[in-house]
């Protein structure tokens, strides 16, 4: 596991599609991009001096607070009690006071500011007092408390809030949320800090915030743009470097390049962190670097390394009381033990590290925490723990990423294509009124000169041909007007059915909210690695080739989509036990027999599948949909746990009624050992070219 800076970020979380959530953040941002930079110019009537010292002091301030906060007090006594530039004198205060955990100096601070002098500037002091709250609620683990402080943040705008309080509050807000899984908020709020931060004129400031949108790009999976969002970042810095920008920006290079498969240029970037951090003397940043740092040995499978490491940042981060470190190193340090062999000891690490998380509401870095550890066992023999640990990730990611930020996202991006399409279509009606206008006009014209000059003939024909042209408008426009209805619930990449489309499909099979049919779900294997070692474009050759096999598989009225970034949803009406076994053997031997090419390269490609067909027997027990999908999930992540390359269907399950079959759900490696639950379990076809390498514990 590594983490990003400051706040603590978790870094990478699988959503399991990549998300055009930009497109909605610069929607959002256009609306607003008007606003911001005519008023920024009219920021300007504070003393310039004043500022820049504060700005200064605010800068340096992370790595010397005590200091700063001397510093601060000089300042405080040239400035005009109650003005704009005291509040924003303040806020650089509070946040040092916050971070050297100096409680009752934050309290007196508050109390100030709540009962702030000048009436016009009391908005802004109750701003300020809420950034504080925030900072503080973060800094003590609670992180959806600290969120809540900023919701009022949107009626603060230039030029009555300094910017510097805006940008603050913004990035602030974007990695609360970036960690508790609001991807598309956390974008869209990032967006904006920068786009204030560019407004301030700061090159410091845009250094941060382009650090910290290129870590919400991570968790949104869109790397390219992480990647060209810290390289901008990384200029940046180098025109004005300063130790914190330095840590802060190649800490992110090395989670972004560990992300593109770059592991050189990954390593390369973390022991330069750790380097620039071990020089700065400051020990939060050391514990960070060094956690971040085992990481990287550990994803090079030098688990001593990840052990050493981890274990020297441990007692750093505690001492630092920095939670999010602490997780990171507990995790890394877990999981170096598992591969040691030292299994038991390892879990109770990394569980100890997903606690952590949990308690503070960084439900990423929890889930994450889960699926390395299912990842390790699963590698150590240890199958019931890895199904276990699986479990708890997909719990987690059902909670944060598959539920709501997904469904936002892709909610998001329909309502976007909705708008588009809406446009578009609203453009061709408008063009084919003005043709109407145009001919209508025209006849009038004819019908005159037909008159005038009595050519009767004339204007028959015209008249004639007119109509058709109207006639072969309208047909294109209907022509038109189906397609894009069509393209809006289609899956670009692979031209597969979309969830928007499955949402309205369903309602076929699941009569009364009750599913009747067979469900299979489907995630290809180790598709990170492919796309570690053959690149992006490779992942996108094997998805549409995968998409193309399972449609040739399938019959014409079945339904597929496309569930996730590397997952396949497929509904069928029939629920014969045989038709279905024959059905997900068909379908492991269709993914599986043969390599899927790509230019010069042959890619091994393999899935597990989970299987089910409802009602459930030997009782009939029915499902609504959405459930029927958690539990062909369940076996899906067992056919993962006992080796890939696999089909695991439910035969039958011996419950009398739902809450019984929940409950032997959700723990069904044990009742499938105990008899209870039946599951036929089929294998794929062994493949000779394997062409990307394991880089997992032996
Ligand atoms: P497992 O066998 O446990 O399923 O491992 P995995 O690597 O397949 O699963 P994981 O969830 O760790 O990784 C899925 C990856 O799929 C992460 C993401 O980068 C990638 N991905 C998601 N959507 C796309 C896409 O549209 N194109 C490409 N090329 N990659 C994608
Ligand atoms: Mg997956
Ligand atoms: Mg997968």
């Amino acid at each position: 596991m590594s983490t990003g800076n400051f706040a603590g970020k978790q870094s990478p979380t699988r959503v399991g599609a990549a998300l055009c959530v930009q497109i909605l953040c610069w929607v959002l941002l256009l609306g607003v991009q008007g606003l911001v930079t005519p008023l920024a110019r009219a920021q300007t009537a504070a003393p310039a001096s004043v500022l820049q010292q504060l700005d200064r002091i605010e800068r340096r301030g992370n790595l010397q607070a005590r200091d700063s906060v001397q510093q601060l007090l000089l300042l405080q006594s040239q400035l005009k009690p109650g003005s704009q530039e005291h509040l924003q004198l303040l806020f650089v205060k509070g946040s040092l006071w916050t971070r050297l955990r100096e409680e009752a100096q934050v309290s007196a601070l508050l109390t100030q500011l709540a009962a702030w002098p000048e009436p016009s500037l009391q908005p802004q002091a109750h701003l300020v007092g809420q950034m504080l709250k925030a900072r503080r609620l973060a800094l003590q683990g609670q992180l959806d408390a600290a969120k809540k402080e900023l919701t009022g943040l949107a009626a603060y705008t230039p030029p009555s809030t300094p910017l510097p309080l805006l940008v603050n509050a913004y990035q602030m807000l974007g990695r609360l949320q970036s960690d508790t899984g609001q991807v598309e908020l956390a974008l869209a709020n990032l967006h904006m800090a920068l786009k204030l931060a560019e407004s301030s004129g700061s090159l410091w400031r845009r250094a941060a915030a382009r650090i910290d949108l290129a870590d919400a790009y991570v968790q949104a999976l869109q790397f390219d743009r992480a990647e060209q969002t810290v390289a901008d970042a990384l200029i940046d810095v180098e025109q004005d470097p300063d130790t914190t920008l330095l840590y802060s920006v190649h800490t992110m290079r090395g989670i972004v390049y560990a992300e593109l498969g770059r592991t050189q240029l990954a390593g390369e970037a973390k022991q330069e962190a750790l380097r620039v951090a071990r020089h700065s003397g400051a020990p939060d940043r050391v514990a960070l670097a060094l956690g971040n740092f085992a990481d990287f040995h550990l994803k090079q499978g030098n688990y001593l390394e990840a052990l050493k490491y981890a274990e020297e940042s441990l007692p750093l981060a505690r001492q630092e009381k920095e939670l999010s470190s602490e997780a990171v190193a507990l995790a890394n340090m877990g999981l170096a033990k598992i591969a040691l062999k030292r299994i038991a000891e390892g879990k109770r690490d990394v569980l100890a590290s997903t606690e952590i998380e949990l308690k503070r509401g960084a439900l990423n870095g929890a889930a994450l925490g889960f699926k390395e550890l299912g990842l390790y066992l699963e590698k150590s023999g240890d199958l019931a723990g890895a199904v276990d640990a699986y479990h708890q990730h997909r719990k987690l990611i059902d909670q944060v990423l598959r539920e709501e930020t997904m469904k936002a996202v892709l909610d998001a991006q329909a309502n976007y294509d909705d708008e588009r399409r809406d446009k578009e279509l609203e453009l061709l009606n408008r063009d084919m009124r003005l043709k109407n206008e145009q001919l209508l006009a025209r006849n009038l014209q004819l019908k005159l000169w037909a008159a005038l000059a009595g050519c009767v003939l004339l204007f028959g024909v015209l008249l004639g041909l007119a109509y058709q042209r109207i006639r072969k408008t309208n047909q294109s426009l209907a022509h038109s007007n189906a397609a894009l209805r069509k393209q809006s619930e289609r899956d670009p990449l692979t031209g597969l059915s979309n969830r928007r489309h499955f949402q309205a499909a369903i309602k076929r099979l699941a009569d009364q909210g009750k599913l009747s049919g067979t469900v299979f779900l489907i995630d290809i294997d180790h598709f990170k690695r492919i796309n570690d070692v053959h690149g992006h474009a490779a992942g996108d050759t094997v998805l549409v080739e995968i998409a193309q096999r399972l449609r040739a598989t399938l019959r014409e009225d079945d339904l597929v989509v496309r569930w996730g970034g590397e997952e396949f949803l497929i509904v069928v009406e029939a629920t014969d036990p045989d038709y279905a076994y024959g059905l997900a053997q068909r379908l492991l031997d269709q993914i599986g027999a043969q390599a899927v090419t790509h230019g010069a390269m042959q890619i091994a490609v393999t899935a597990s599948i989970g299987f089910a067909s409802f009602p459930v027997a030997p009782q009939g027990l029915a499902l609504s949909w959405e459930r029927a999908i958690d539990l062909v999930d369940t076996v899906m992540y067992m056919a993962k746990a006992h080796g890939r390359n696999k089909a695991y269907g439910i035969e039958s399950i011996e419950a009398s009624d739902e809450a019984a079959l929940l409950a032997l759900a959700g723990r069904m490696e044990a009742a499938w050992h105990e008899g209870q639950v039946r599951l036929r379990t089929l294998t794929g076809p062994v493949s000779s070219t394997v062409s990307h390498e394991a880089a997992v514990p032996a």
